[in-house]
């Protein structure tokens, strides 16, 4: 486990048995050993078929771990009421779960579930998101807030006054300061009282990858002159008591308590102004940017970590809110803070197998075939063989390096202009090959094929290089002999992961076992934060199956409480418009035209094949035996 770095940044809910397999802590530092979950046994409960026990899902798989959702939820709200009593901090934290992290039903309803005994709320981004965030508090506390964020036109603005109509406390945040105009409007028609808040710009700037909208020039917010005109213009309307909330968002990923506490501050600062304007003033909400370790490192200079607990940050919001607040004799506000990939990444994770891996085999030449080949080679690259040589044998490895390039660029022009045959052409790669192995300059690292899309399922790796945990979630008794970058299924070369956290290049993973040996499955840990919701459906490839696992007292200490099957190539097919039926009946008039020769059981067998294909999901069936084949 030290060389994968799991106890850095899987703790205290990820570690390794004594089998050498993952275990899931659900209940994180709260969970007894007895109550471990080993990942592979999932893995095999999922994955075999109906006969062998199992649910006869096909990888990849993400297991989703609603104890781990609870326990990350009740550590965030203790963090924070832990530091609003050591403050003596007068009012309380009120969270909400930005839903665009990850819409999954499931996960929002635990969430609003989970959380509704300390008010816990969501935020909306979108109409789409607004409605689930309204049918799913309609089951929480009436006190958990329901933010509304995001540009907002006037069907948005009227559908976030319906919801506090239906007493769901809805706060419009003002994104820009032109739907001030509707708000008021459509509030006056529909005879509701909004509750407002603004989202502000701030100048404080956070400089790492995810602060390039944050600062003055961000892209979202409204200056303090708009934040003033708006204050003035909800005056006029007999409307300033409506003015609740004041908004801001650092960025994700924040890295330190230094940059949280000085935008915090000033934000806090812009909260005592519109006290002192008049404003009816509630709450204060930080945004999102509580950050992941997800190298283990604890490095605020590292783009994929933080250099703090949970703890910390909350204890630094308390304190600069407060400190600001007690400054101006402003009555502490309610603290809400919207942190959607600390909640959320935790809880699940993403399995696949590596179904092969490329065997770099050196060429083994005979002196016969080397001359042989040096008989066909032109003059001038007969020279830079020689060179290459003598530099072998010297020892001049630099040197050696640069012949086997000069050696491999000439024959390939050679081979453009076609005076030279491919199979002159392998020969040289053979040879520089044999050179390079010879100095031990080969490149030793393997290209694992895992069956999985990095579009559909990472696709922050594939859009801003973000690294996660990867690992192999069992053999972990065992050290791994090789090391690999992993290429998925899309024929695309963006589909491969060749960056690890620690700055690796490559990962240690064991050789794959022959066809009848076990399977090697991997684990894509932290990815229950935007993987999800970002991920496309490049080469059509659509997402995973998921199953739902809690810890149980039964046999194997876990139990598979929902099973979902990944959508098949149907239901991509279908979300680019194509209709999977017709194009079935196409292909099947095909077949009456062009098999009937055969006999009716060959045509049969081959509707059955199509049939099934677009009934499976799009990823290797790995192992099954397939109708086509059998129909061949
Ligand atoms: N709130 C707003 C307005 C955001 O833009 C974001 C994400 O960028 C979040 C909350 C969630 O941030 P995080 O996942 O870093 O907590």
């Amino acid at each position: 486990s030290a060389l994968y770095k799991i106890d850095g940044w899987g703790a205290p809910y990820f570690s390794v048995n004594s089998s050498g397999n993952v275990t899931v802590r659900p209940h994180g530092a709260g969970t007894m050993d007895h109550q471990e979950i080993d990942l592979l046994k999932v893995v095999k409960k999922a994955s075999d078929s109906k006969s062998a026990g199992g649910l006869d899902l096909q990888l990849p798989l993400i297991v989703r771990f609603p104890d781990v959702l609870k326990d990350r939820l009740e550590c965030l709200q203790s963090a924070f009421n832990y530091a609003v009593k050591s403050q003596g901090y007068t009012s309380h934290y009120q969270g909400v779960y930005p839903v665009k992290c990850n819409q999954d039903r499931f996960l929002v309803e635990d969430i609003v579930n989970f959380g509704s005994s300390f008010r816990f709320g969501l935020e909306a981004g979108s109409k789409p998101e607004l409605l689930l965030a309204m049918s799913c508090l309609c089951k929480g506390s009436s006190e958990s807030l329901l933010i509304c964020n995001g540009f907002k036109d006037a069907e948005y603005i009227s559908l976030a006054l319906i919801a506090r109509k239906l007493s769901l406390n809805t706060v419009i945040v003002l994104e820009q300061e032109e739907e001030l105009d509707s708000v008021i409007d459509i509030s006056i028609k529909l005879g509701v009282r909004p509750v407002i808040g603004v989202r502000a710009k701030l100048r404080t700037k956070h400089s790492g990858h995810f602060g390039s909208t944050s600062g003055e020039k961000g892209k979202f917010g409204l200056t303090t002159t708009q934040i003033v005109r708006v204050v003035k213009k909800l005056y006029q309307c007999g409307m300033l008591d409506c003015f609740q909330l004041l908004h801001f968002h650092i960025g994700s990923q924040i890295p330190s308590t230094s940059l949280l506490a000085d935008g915090v501050g000033e934000a806090a600062q812009i909260y005592c102004e519109l006290v002192r304007l008049g404003a009816s003033m509630k709450v204060i909400d930080i945004g999102g940017g509580l950050g992941i370790d997800y190298d283990g490192s604890k490095s605020p200079n590292s783009d994929v970590s933080v250099g703090y607990t949970l703890e910390e940050y909350a204890m630094a919001v308390v304190q600069a809110v407060k400190f600001v607040c007690d400054r101006n004799s402003v009555k502490h506000p309610v603290i809400c803070s919207e942190s959607g990939r600390a909640l959320v990444s935790h809880h699940s994770v993403l399995i696949f197998e590596a179904v092969s891996s490329s065997k770099y085999t050196v060429p083994t030449m005979s002196s016969f075939d080397i001359h042989n080949f040096l008989d066909q080679l032109p003059e001038d690259a007969h020279l830079d063989y020689d060179n290459l040589s003598e530099s072998a044998i010297r020892g001049d490895y630099e040197a050696c390096l640069a012949y086997v390039d000069q050696l491999k660029q000439k024959c390939v022009e050679k081979f453009k202009d076609g005076s030279l045959d491919i199979e002159q052409l392998a020969a040289t790669d053979g040879l520089c090959d044999l050179v390079a192995k010879e100095i031990g300059l080969s490149n030793p690292v393997s290209t694992y094929h895992v069956n999985l899309s990095i579009f559909t399922s990472i696709p922050d790796f594939w859009g801003i290089e973000q690294v996660f945990p990867i690992l192999p979630i069992h053999r972990l008794d065992e050290r791994p002999t090789k090391r690999g970058v992993l290429s998925d299924l899309t024929c695309d070369s963006d589909g491969k992961i060749d960056k690890f956290i620690g700055g690796e290049s490559s990962l240690p993973l064991h050789e794959l076992e022959g066809e009848n040996g076990m399977k090697y499955y991997l684990g894509m840990f932290l990815g229950g934060a935007y993987q999800e919701a970002l991920g496309g459906v490049h080469n059509l490839f659509g997402g995973p199956s998921v199953v739902r696992v809690s810890q149980s007292d039964g046999p194997f200490g876990f139990a598979v409480t929902r099973a979902v099957p990944g959508p098949s190539c149907s239901d991509v097919l279908r979300s680019m418009q194509h209709e999977p039926e017709i194009m079935f009946q196409t292909l099947k008039h095909r077949i009456e035209e062009y098999v009937h020769d055969e006999g009716n059981m060959v045509g049969t067998m081959i509707a059955g094949g199509i049939a099934q294909s677009f009934n499976n999901m799009p990823y290797l069936t790995v192992g099954s035996s397939c109708c086509l084949t059998a129909a061949n």
